[in-house]
């Protein structure tokens, strides 16, 4: 018998998985996890994320059930501690294939670097698929073969690229499910079922009925925007009162559902104004791994764009406690990091506003924001969260320009008019008016006194960024 195994790691799904579909196609397959506690840490996941994940690969257990699939799961300290671990599993099992999806942040490419010399070593066949991205980044270049630097050109070469395609991305899927598990005559092994002693963290109910797991609930979100509001989601898309985006992104980052899957619900849609809009939120999703992936000092807690690497930020730390936990004195940002910490999630709109708070208002090291979003956010994803950490402060690529600053005050008077997002998340703002409450000059109530003062902080990170032009 040749045994194939397939390594899961941000694809926890049996939906259109390359990896699953190539080991099922080839052999009878056994399912690895390898957790990663101290490496997690390092890499700042918050709780809450961890907690998702756990849930995930439960579902992700029973999934693989029906299809006959045992889930074998392992745990080791860090990444460095895997191909140790990896040649006993290889041994125990002698297995003759390892199949997994490719990821691109660093520490993740050195860690397969690893294991394929360890797979060469032991003759066994090591298979990487590009399954994450809707385009492999190598794939996307510039005429002259070189990497794109910019968002728009980038997603033009996409869409001419992905176009022809058509709907092929779900073949996978269909197939690894219209398996039937006899065919694969191979015994469960379900004493291997349950998760070992791995410290995650306590679940809070709210968690899980905020973010229920699994590849069905996934599909069902997908399916519910699709039906009933991706037509408005240009309109509502930067309302954070409202229900207007597709909240998929834990399920995205975990890999419970494919990004193709979401392009092609997408593009049943049509080609409306709104289902483009939320295509290319799908791009900027592979423009950020692609930046990661062609670009890998953004992985080394560098700007993108190096003459801001010697950019004055202010080492203040209390400044920076303030705007972590939503004591600015401005509303908008208060309630934005108030459901950062509440839910583990933030409206996009408000990611950008409070980070561009945080680096030019309060002009503190975006690195310090980019950490603390990382140890709350549910869906926290390295590129993603760079690239968007990076478009703020102006370091990244094809950035917002130094001279941008958002005016939280403005902001707020324009994307939550009525004051409804603040008055959730800030109940001690309940009694203002639309009229009183998105500014600290006008707020009637007791509430905290703004930190700083915009005119004269935006006339401090202008001169701290003209400094390094
Ligand atoms: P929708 O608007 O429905 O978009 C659909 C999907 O497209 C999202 O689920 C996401 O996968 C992708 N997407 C949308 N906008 C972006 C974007 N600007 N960049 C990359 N992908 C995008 N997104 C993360 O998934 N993880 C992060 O850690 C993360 N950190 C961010 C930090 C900052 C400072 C900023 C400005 C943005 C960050 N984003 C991050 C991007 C974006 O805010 C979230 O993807 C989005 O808010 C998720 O909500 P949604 O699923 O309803 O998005």
């Amino acid at each position: 018998m040749s045994i194939q195994l397939v390594w899961f790691r941000t694809d926890l799904r049996i939906d259109d998985n390359t990896a699953l579909m190539q080991a099922v196609k080839a052999g009878p397959t056994i399912a690895i996890y390898i957790a990663t506690p101290r490496q997690w840490q390092e890499h700042n996941d918050a709780p809450i994320k961890m907690d998702f994940w756990r849930r995930n690969l439960q579902c992700l257990a029973e999934n693989l059930k029906e299809l006959n699939i045992p889930l074998c799961f392992f745990q080791v300290p860090v990444y460095a501690d895997i191909p140790q671990l990896m040649q006993e599993i290889i041994s125990d099992w002698n297995a003759d294939a390892l199949h997994c999806n490719t990821e691109y942040p660093l520490n993740e490419v050195k860690r397969d670097k690893a294991v394929k010399a360890l797979c060469q070593k032991l003759g066994v066949a090591f298979n990487g698929y590009e399954d994450q991205c809707l385009l492999p980044p190598d794939f996307v270049l510039t005429g002259d073969g070189q990497p794109f630097k910019v968002f728009t050109p980038f997603s033009k070469k996409c869409l001419l690229l992905l176009d022809p395609m058509g709907s092929s991305g779900s073949t996978a899927a269909r197939q690894v499910k219209t398996m039937e598990a006899d065919n694969l005559n191979f015994p469960l092994l379900d004493s291997q079922l349950n998760l070992p002693e791995i410290s995650w963290p306590d679940p809070e109910l709210w968690w899980q009925q905020q973010w229920p797991a699994g590849e069905q609930e996934a599909r069902q979100r997908l399916n519910a925007f699709i039906e009933t509001r991706i037509e408005d989601y240009k309109s509502a898309r930067d309302m954070p009162a409202l229900n207007g985006t597709s909240s998929l992104s834990p399920y995205l980052a975990s890999g419970v559902m494919s990004v193709r899957s979401c392009w092609q619900s997408a593009s049943v849609k049509g080609d409306g104004e709104s289902a483009q809009a939320w295509r290319n939120e799908l791009l900027w999703r592979d423009f950020y791994k692609y930046v990661m992936h062609h670009y890998p000092h953004v992985s080394m807690n560098r700007a993108w764009n190096s003459k801001y690497d010697s950019i004055p930020w202010r080492d203040d730390q209390e400044d920076f406690q303030r705007w972590c936990h939503g004591e600015t004195g401005f509303p908008l940002i208060d309630a934005a990091m108030k459901q950062l910490q509440q839910c583990g999630w933030m409206h996009n709109r408000l990611r950008m506003v409070v980070a561009m708070f945080l680096s030019k208002n309060l002009l503190l090291d975006w690195r310090w924001g980019e950490r603390w979003f990382m140890q709350h956010l549910i869906d926290g994803d390295f590129s993603a969260n760079n690239g968007g950490w990076q478009w703020s402060a102006s370091t990244g690529t094809d950035a917002a320009p130094y001279f941008r600053l958002f005016n939280p005050i403005r902001q707020s008077e324009r994307f939550d008019a009525e004051g409804e997002f603040i008055r959730s998340y800030l109940p001690e703002l309940s009694g203002e008016s639309k009229h009183t409450i998105h500014d600290p000059a006008k707020i009637t109530a007791n509430y905290i006194a703004p930190m700083i003062d915009l005119k004269y902080s935006r006339d401090r990170c202008l001169a701290a960024f003209k400094e390094n032009q």
